[in-house]
């Protein structure tokens, strides 16, 4: 027992007179170390809205809501439920959608809803039926990525159709009134909906 005692006392000697282990956080902003893994930041800019990041997060801190009537889907990031594992950084498709920061202290609130924000993006819905297809920034990644070979697919072409102007604001009225036709396998249509149209006759 004797010595244990000395050094118990040795040890309180010495915290008396060291430096406190702990920071002084919220007095004095957090200095985090190098590669700290704190709140993923979006840049809109970057993020087309595909869904990758919602898939592979594990605490399901990231949901998306698709609104066919306004052509809207609504991706919803709530870090109060971040687990900062990074998987959303490492499986963005366009590689700069969503990276983490060092910031991970000053997300202290007393209001969940603090930490919850949303993005919105235009939704690319088949011209026959209304099926979502995906976002149109997502589309138009795609395309630029696959480069000529975009070219192999009819739905990649129609997108290219100057008359439809996916990615302009003052998008042309081609929705299909009438029954589907062959003709209409030149339109945006779902892969569903683009197959009964190869299908018709002349
Ligand atoms: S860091 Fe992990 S837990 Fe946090 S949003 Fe990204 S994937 Fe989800
Ligand atoms: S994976 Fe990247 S591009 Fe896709 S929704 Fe998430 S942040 Fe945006």
């Amino acid at each position: 027992m004797k010595y244990p005692k000395i050094r118990e006392i040795k040890e309180a000697v010495i915290s008396l007179v060291s430096p406190a282990y702990t920071t002084s956080f919220p007095k004095k902003p957090h200095k985090p170390y190098k590669d700290y893994r704190g709140k993923p930041v979006v840049d809109n800019d970057n993020c087309v809205g595909c869904e990758t990041c919602a898939n592979v997060c594990p605490p399901l801190a990231i949901t998306f809501e698709d609104d066919r009537e306004k052509g809207i889907r609504t991706i919803r990031r709530d870090y109060g439920k971040c687990i900062f594992c990074g998987q959303c950084q490492e499986h963005c498709i366009t590689g700069k959608g969503v990276k983490l920061s060092d910031e991970i202290y000053d997300m202290a609130s007393y209001d969940r809803t603090d930490n919850v924000e949303y993005q919105e993006k235009e939704l690319l819905l088949c011209k026959n039926c209304g099926a979502i297809i995906t976002t149109k920034e997502h589309y138009v990644f795609m395309h630029k990525k696959l480069g000529p070979k975009a070219y192999s697919s009819i739905l990649n072409l129609n997108v290219l159709n100057d008359k439809l102007k996916l990615s302009a604001k003052d998008e042309a009225e081609v929705d299909i009134h009438d029954e589907l036709k062959r003709k209409d396998m030149f339109n945006v249509l779902c892969p569903n909906c683009l197959h009964e149209a190869q299908k018709k006759n002349f």
